[in-house]
């Protein structure tokens, strides 16, 4: 059910995003070309040997102090360890073993995770005898690529995804919905977690240097039974280890994977940042159901347009999340929170809506009707014929001439006409073209 996640790590300049961006910008990735989705990205989807997956580059952490650089590397190294499936050590060929190198080996070698060395800057495969010192690394027979052309990236992929774990975890019943809790430091996920759980909230205390996931906690309200999955675990690491985005965003992510419901916390109070923007773009992408929360909602001062100007300022924010409700609350004083679940539930019936074939057909040909698609070099996009064949998200597939033909702003057209007759709120729809065969 859960994507799990690879991380690559290694010390600045070995060329970790570069491959990060030629693993994700590639064909196998699932990228979302669409307007509003952000594009500094700090984590992909990919597939490879039909195996998916996400992945995470965890360089560019910055913090201040001395040895800086050891700092950051050790960083990434933890958080890799800490929260990826299997880690790409990435190391450079042109400026061979570092002892910074061995540092981050020293740190990986005490986790148990599956590791594979990937030794960048071989941009001559003639000269393979760069790469036998990295066998000293002691994590088996490293892997050659290039960034710069593009060479051996399939075989580290292929590499990486065998050492996948086959474990499929926790299976919940169908009629449980999973809602995760997402949002920076001090959203207030914890509050809110304690808010919806009441006094049945057993507290789990945090032994440090103790690796886990994020705690499930399964609860029944109203004959609808849930599983609350809780990012806002281990927070006892220390400022600067919480304060880092890329560790909000693996934790999060984690989360998301495993949701069907996801809840995007947001601070009344302070408004809205880029990191919310990354977290939410995620759910919205792992084609999850997602409402917006917005908490504290006790100390913001209000007059009767708060509420309407605040939503707006979401709207603007989140283009591509128009469908996901939101919700005004405070985890504090509990003002408002009894409209939180109902929500909920709704969300997760939209998610799992499925529409019969004939009734999609006659919304989808009455849009057309009355805006036939454009024509391309003297060419028409021409549907012949539309079912749904997927929920959690709703997927749609579209059966027409050519699909080439089918232009984003007609396939958003088609996606509102569909939203108007059906609603969906809450959830993504996925929409595919087809060749009719
Ligand atoms: P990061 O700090 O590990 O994320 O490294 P970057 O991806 O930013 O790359 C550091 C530098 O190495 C950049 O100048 C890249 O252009 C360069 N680089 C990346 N891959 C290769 C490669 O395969 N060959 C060569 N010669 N340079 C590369
Ligand atoms: P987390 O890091 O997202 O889990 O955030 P916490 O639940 O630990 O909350 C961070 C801080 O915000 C704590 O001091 C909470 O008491 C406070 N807080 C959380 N929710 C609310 C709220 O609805 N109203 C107010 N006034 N404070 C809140």
């Amino acid at each position: 059910m859960s994507k799990p996640i690879i991380a690559i790590v290694g010390r600045p300049n070995v060329g970790k995003s570069t491959i990060f961006n030629r693993i994700i910008g590639d064909r196998l990735a699932i990228v979302e070309d669409k307007p509003g989705v952000t594009r500094d990205r700090l984590y992909g989807s990919g597939e490879w040997s039909g195996k998916a997956f996400s992945i995470v580059d965890t360089g560019g952490i910055e913090i201040d102090g001395e040895d800086e650089i050891m700092k950051s590397v050790r960083m990434q190294a933890e958080l890799a360890v800490e929260e990826a499936d299997v880690i790409i050590f990435m190391v450079d060929a042109k400026a061979g073993l570092t002892h910074a190198d061995d540092e981050v080996a020293q740190m990986l070698l005490r986790s148990r995770k599956p590791i594979v060395v990937a030794v960048n800057k071989v941009d001559n495969f003639n000269r393979l005898d760069d790469i036998y010192e990295f066998y000293n690394l002691g994590f088996g027979e490293p892997i050659a690529i290039s960034g710069s052309h593009g060479t051996g990236i399939g075989d580290l992929l292929e590499a990486a995804v065998n050492l996948l774990p086959d474990k499929e975890e926790e299976v919940y019943e169908e009629d449980v919905i999973r809602v995760a809790l997402i949002g920076r430091p001090n959203v207030g996920k914890s509050s809110l977690v304690n808010a919806i759980l009441g006094e049945e909230r057993v507290i789990v205390s945090n032994v440090a240097g103790t690796t886990r996931d994020a705690i499930d906690t399964p609860f029944e309200r109203d004959g609808q039974k849930y599983v609350l999955i809780d990012t806002a675990g281990m927070r006892k690491r220390g400022k600067v280890y919480e304060s880092t985005e890329k560790y909000s965003v693996m934790r999060a992510l984690k989360a998301i994977e495993r949701a069907d419901v996801v809840l995007v916390l947001i601070n009344g109070e302070e408004g809205i940042i880029e990191q919310d923007k990354h977290i939410a773009g995620y759910a919205h992408e792992a084609g999850k159901a997602s409402i917006f929360v917005v908490n504290k909602w006790d100390v913001v001062e209000k007059d009767d347009k708060t509420m309407q100007n605040f939503s707006s300022t979401i709207r603007d924010h989140f283009l591509f999340m128009s469908y996901a409700p939101i919700v005004y609350l405070s985890a504090v004083t509990k003002q408002r929170l009894h409209k939180l679940l109902p929500v909920v539930n709704h969300v997760s019936e939209q998610h799992s809506l499925r529409i019969q074939t004939h009734l999609l057909n006659d919304v989808v040909s009455d849009a057309i009707a009355l805006n036939p698609p454009p024509t391309d070099k003297g060419k028409r996009l021409r549907i012949n014929y539309a079912t749904q064949v997927a929920t959690r998200p709703p997927t749609i597939v579209l059966f027409a001439n050519d699909p080439d033909l089918m232009h984003f702003s007609y396939e958003r057209y088609l996606e509102n006409k569909i939203r108007a007759a059906f609603n969906f709120e809450g959830t993504p729809i996925r929409i595919f073209t087809r060749r009719k065969s």
